[in-house]
């Protein structure tokens, strides 16, 4: 999948493990998508993919695991 950079190139989706930190606490979210562009070496989520991934972060953090699938 592909999708527009707001640079203009197209962004690749990646699947990365992202840490995330909530609380003094460090957990690692596993196959978060993740879109990457080439030209301007950015990386970021989707809208909904980064409230999704703080939701996993929270619920990660209520359950007290050090990491949680997508
Ligand atoms: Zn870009």
């Amino acid at each position: 999948m592909e999708t527009d950079c707001v640079c203009g190139s197209q962004a690749q989706l990646q699947y990365k493990n992202e840490p995330g930190r909530i609380k003094g606490r460090f957990i690692i979210i596993k196959n978060v998508p993740i879109l990457y562009c080439e030209d301007c070496k950015e990386e970021y989520m989707t809208g909904p993919n980064s409230l999704r991934f703080a939701e996993r972060v929270k619920q990660a953090v209520e359950s007290g695991e050090n990491e949680l699938e997508f």
